[in-house]
């Protein structure tokens, strides 16, 4: 087979990024309160680009101040119709600067450019565009009888994996059912959520009713903690989520948990196999499987095993692991030093168990955080890589013979978020969907997302939904 060597094909458009962000708090850029900034690095090549303010518990009670008097003053008493001008506003600056999001998004991130541009960018902007077309149509989300309330300020935390669309799939239901918010980004992906609260200063939305307080863990725990806060929506590990669970338990305050996951791909003897391929690809690969709803335990029956581990092999020795600003780049950079070490642990603990592990043969970087596409063979349900979350690019493939092993498998974790079944009959298909506990099964296709349809787990996957009008419950009260 000849081979063809791609030419370089970097990404020229460089945004603006300021050497050092404040917290944008009440419609103004401001200081933390004790002075603190931390550095945001590219995870590609481990240079900085910028430093950022660390949000202090202080800081955090200035912008819940700020999104109260915003919801008194402004948000709650405007015209619906009104409100989703504004929205619509912030989605068509998204989509105007949707080429400099992608850019910075990927320098903070380490995911490929033509991820973010195709991907996130524009899913960011569509969720916006989708929500302002809600504002003025509430009553017709609830039942007949029902009148919609808004809740009022809502802290809303966010990880590391997709962090301008977490950010979008918060922000816009809040505020078309008339909230505001205070978002806290992830430490390590502050700068598209920075570049966000640029755009809301631009489009002029009253002072308040989006702040970012940029910040860690005890910056988010402070957010939890607030007294004035009426709802905390949180994306990120199952391990935060139950200890935010548990510290809000027996307060008022509504809580939705969107959580980790470790989703079955089950592939028959009779799906399509090199549509099937293509599917599990992009499931476990896409963002370098730093992806909550990653099709991370392939489920192959028995008799197309071998075939399906032989394409396998085959199709990930053709991606192209590397720089995340070239375009033709399809594994970029691991987030994280850290995330980096714990991808490495849980492989040599499946190397340690028996597992057999398959990698694509590349060269790594010789700078910043890479790891290449892999999958393990000959793997057990007790393994950890089975049972556990890598949330990296690495599969772990078991097999079955019928369809209820297949989906007592499947479901046998304490996860809950996705799942995919490839299949050419249709009554298979539908009777596994039917019977696989996760809150969304794709048949025949992987990762497909749209704002107007629903997503979430449940068990340890989280509780709640993001996306549609179940999306809009999650920010009203009737
Ligand atoms: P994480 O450590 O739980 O962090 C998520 C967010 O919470 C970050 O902003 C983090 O801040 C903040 N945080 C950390 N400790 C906190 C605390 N005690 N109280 C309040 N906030 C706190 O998760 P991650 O490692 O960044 O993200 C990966 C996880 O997210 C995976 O498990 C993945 O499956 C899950 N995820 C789920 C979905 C979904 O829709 N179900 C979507 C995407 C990701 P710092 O980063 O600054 O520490
Ligand atoms: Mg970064």
């Amino acid at each position: 087979m000849t081979t063809f060597e791609y030419a370089p094909a970097p990404e020229s458009v460089r945004p603006r990024i300021r050497e050092r962000y404040g917290l944008f708090i009440d419609g103004q850029w401001c200081a933390p309160q004790d002075g603190r900034y931390f550095e945001t690095i590219n995870p590609a090549n481990e240079a900085p680009i910028a430093q950022v303010a660390y949000g202090s518990a202080a800081d955090v009670d200035r912008a819940v101040r700020a999104a109260r008097k915003a919801y008194d003053k402004h948000w709650r008493k405007m015209k619906p119709a009104d409100r989703a001008k504004y929205i619509y506003r912030i989605a068509r600056a998204i989509t105007e600067r949707g080429r400099e999001l992608a850019v910075l998004e990927t320098m903070d991130g380490g995911k490929p450019i033509k991820e973010s541009r195709d991907f996130d960018i524009p899913t960011a902007a569509a969720h916006f565009f989708y929500y302002a077309g809600w504002a003025d149509k509430l009553e017709w989300a609830m039942r007949a009888g029902r009148t919609p309330h808004a809740l009022g300020v809502c802290g809303q935390i966010v990880p590391w994996n997709f962090p301008l669309l977490m950010a979008a799939w918060k922000i816009a239901p809040a505020l078309a059912c008339g909230n505001t918010v205070v978002l806290k980004p992830a430490e390590t992906t502050p700068l598209t959520a920075l570049a966000l609260a640029q755009i809301v200063q631009e489009a002029d939305l009253p002072p308040g009713v989006v702040n970012v307080v940029t910040g860690d863990g005890a910056t988010g725990a402070a957010l939890v903690g607030h007294d004035d806060v009426e709802k905390i929506a949180f994306t990120g590990s199952t391990e935060v989520g139950k200890g935010i669970a548990r510290a809000l338990a027996g307060t008022r305050k509504r809580l939705t948990l969107e959580l980790g996951g470790k989703a079955a791909h089950i592939v028959f003897a009779d799906a399509p196999l090199d549509q099937a391929i293509e599917g599990v690809v992009n499931g476990i690969y896409f963002n370098q499987g730093h992806v909550c709803c990653a099709g991370s335990r392939l489920l192959v029956e028995e008799r197309v095993h071998d075939e399906v581990v032989a394409r396998l092999t085959e199709r990930i020795a053709t991606l192209r692991l590397g720089d995340p600003m070239d375009k033709n780049t399809d594994i970029g950079a691991i987030n994280s030093r850290a995330q980096l070490e714990k991808i490495e642990e849980l492989v040599r603990s499946g190397v340690a168990e028996g597992a057999a592990l398959v990698q694509q043969p590349c060269e790594l970087p010789g700078r910043g955080f890479f790891f290449p596409a892999s999958f393990f063979t000959n793997v057990h349900q007790s393994h950890r890589i089975a049972r556990e979350e890598i949330f990296g690019p690495v599969l772990s493939i078991l097999t079955f013979r019928t369809p209820d092993e297949a989906v007592e498998k499947a479901n046998n974790t304490p996860y809950g978020l996705s799942a995919g079944v490839w299949t050419e009959k249709g009554s298979k298909n539908m009777w596994v969907a039917q019977h696989l506990r996760a809150g969304v099964v794709w048949c025949n296709t992987f990762n497909q997302f749209d704002p107007s349809s629903p997503f979430g787990g449940y068990r340890e996957s989280g509780f709640g939904r993001e996306g549609g009008v179940h999306g809009l419950y999650e920010y009203l009260r009737a």
